[in-house]
């Protein structure tokens, strides 16, 4: 059985900058992300390393720049994030936001303080909903009410986070008249 998701409402994200004063800086993109951590990862002048997910590109890509597919990156970072000195950042840049913070949930189980995980604004409104009838997850959500592939319910997803899931919470929009169908809107 699943637990119900801790409601948090949406992240927020600040500016980042580089803490020349912390020894050890570790980036992570995904596949696509990378430009936005650029100008941070060059103007680090510590001791640094970086990883994209997703596929090999010909994207040129900085020295120190490593690939690892979506399939391996949580056992590797898991890995990788319990191997860093007390003195580390991590900096998070996605295409998605449930991929940053499926990211983040990997360093809070390793071992990393919340102000060690840096995050920049993902580049998309893409969501992924979590039913809160049937507990389904979906990725890639874009538009309001959506209707949940586990339970066809129709779902307004609400601006609630569960950083349990890396998701927004979706509830049944039209519970008192299923006929009821309101509109689309483009979520932000
Ligand atoms: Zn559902």
């Amino acid at each position: 059985m699943q637990t119900v998701p801790t409601i948090k409402s949406r992240p927020v994200y600040s500016p980042v900058e580089i803490d020349q004063a912390v020894q050890q800086h570790l980036f992570i993109a995904e596949e696509g992300a990378f430009p936005t951590l650029s100008d941070l990862y060059q103007d680090c002048e510590g001791e640094k390393s970086c990883w994209i997910v997703g596929q090999e590109s010909a994207d040129k890509l900085p020295k120190g720049c490593h690939f690892i597919d979506a399939q391996s990156f949580e056992e590797a970072f898991g890995e990788l994030f319990a191997k860093l000195p007390i003195s580390s950042n991590l900096y998070i840049a996605g295409i998605r936001e449930a991929f940053v913070w499926d990211i983040h949930k990997l360093a809070i189980q390793a071992g990393l303080a919340p102000e060690q995980i840096k995050k920049l604004q993902p580049l998309s409104n893409e969501r992924r909903l979590f039913c809160t009838h049937c507990y389904t997850l979906t990725e890639g959500v874009t538009y309001t009410p959506f209707e949940c592939p586990g339970c066809k319910r129709l779902l307004l997803v609400r601006d609630h986070f569960s950083r349990l899931h890396s998701a927004y919470v979706g509830v049944q929009i039209n519970a008192e008249d299923p006929n009821d169908i309101p509109p689309k809107e483009e979520l932000s």
